[in-house]
């Protein structure tokens, strides 16, 4: 139980098989309520609803488009009516495209970099204030390995300068933020089956990428939930800043 008592927001925690998902089960699971956002309010709710129960009350879901300043602060309201206070964010929405540099239309580059960073920036800012005013917090920021590569299976150049671009913000916020004990860092996920990348795969494909892996096989959601729930909890008490691969040694 290493969350107990606090309180968790998650955004694009509604899809299925999805990190935010199996995130939002492993804080559950751990004793926190949580908060998910994602764009459906049905099915930011039917996941709220599925998560285990904890002490407390119900956990909450919530419809929110994180490129919208106006939703991340109507959510971040709700949030503070229904918990009282937020302990940990999970800056986590993001979507792909996989297209090269010269085929990036001016809306595509806008709508990728909107939900993938500035979307960090949004809900971060409804929600700092809060976390502030409690005397602290941790917010964990999705970033990706196309950052660090330069490009990924998935996602286009647009993909990798906005998650090049979380990793900025993020380090920015660390620096801003510690004084108010509110810690920030990101994490670099590697090929996660989800449904970003899942059905996508040929046989062939998965050959190829599985020689580039030391420890040779894809990453599932609970890997990358697992390191969010160390970031959220108290265990990663003197990190910030900090940068967490979960990648199998793609990039050893
Ligand atoms: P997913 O599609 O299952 O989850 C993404 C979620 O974000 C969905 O629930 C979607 O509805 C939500 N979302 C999209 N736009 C939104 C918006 N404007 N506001 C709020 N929510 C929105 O995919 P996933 O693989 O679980 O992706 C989660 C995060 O992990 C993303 O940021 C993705 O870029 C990142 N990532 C994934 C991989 C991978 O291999 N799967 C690797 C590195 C990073």
């Amino acid at each position: 139980m290493l969350l107990k008592g606090k309180t968790a927001v998650i955004s694009g925690a509604a899809s299925r098989r999805g990190i935010g998902r199996a995130t939002a089960e492993l804080f559950a699971e751990h004793g926190a309520r949580v908060a998910i956002l994602d764009l459906d309010e049905g099915a930011s709710a039917d996941a709220a609803a599925s998560l285990a129960t904890v002490e407390g009350g119900a956990h909450l879901g919530i419809a929110c488009d994180v490129t919208d300043r106006a939703s991340c602060g109507a959510a971040a309201a709700r949030i503070i009516e229904k918990f009282g206070k937020i302990d940990i964010l999970i800056n986590n929405a993001g979507i792909t495209q996989p297209v090269k540099t010269l085929e990036i239309s001016g809306a595509d580059w806008e709508r990728i970099v909107a939900v993938n960073m500035t979307g960090v920036l949004y809900l971060s800012q409804a929600i700092i204030p809060g976390m502030k005013a409690a005397g602290g917090g941790s917010i964990a920021c999705m970033s990706s390995v196309s950052a660090q590569r330069g490009g990924g299976i998935f996602g286009g150049p647009h993909y990798s300068a906005a998650k090049a671009g979380v990793l900025g913000l993020s380090k920015a916020m660390a620096r801003e933020f510690g004084v108010d004990g509110i810690r920030v860092n990101a994490v670099t996920p590697g090929l996660i089956q989800t449904d970003i990348t899942g059905g996508k795969l040929t046989d062939e494909m998965r050959t190829d990428i599985l020689k580039g892996i030391p420890l040779n096989r894809l990453g599932d959601a609970r890997d990358v939930a697992n390191i969010y729930l160390f970031l959220a909890s108290d265990l990663s008490g003197y990190v910030t800043g900090a940068v967490i691969d979960v990648n199998g040694g793609m990039l050893i």
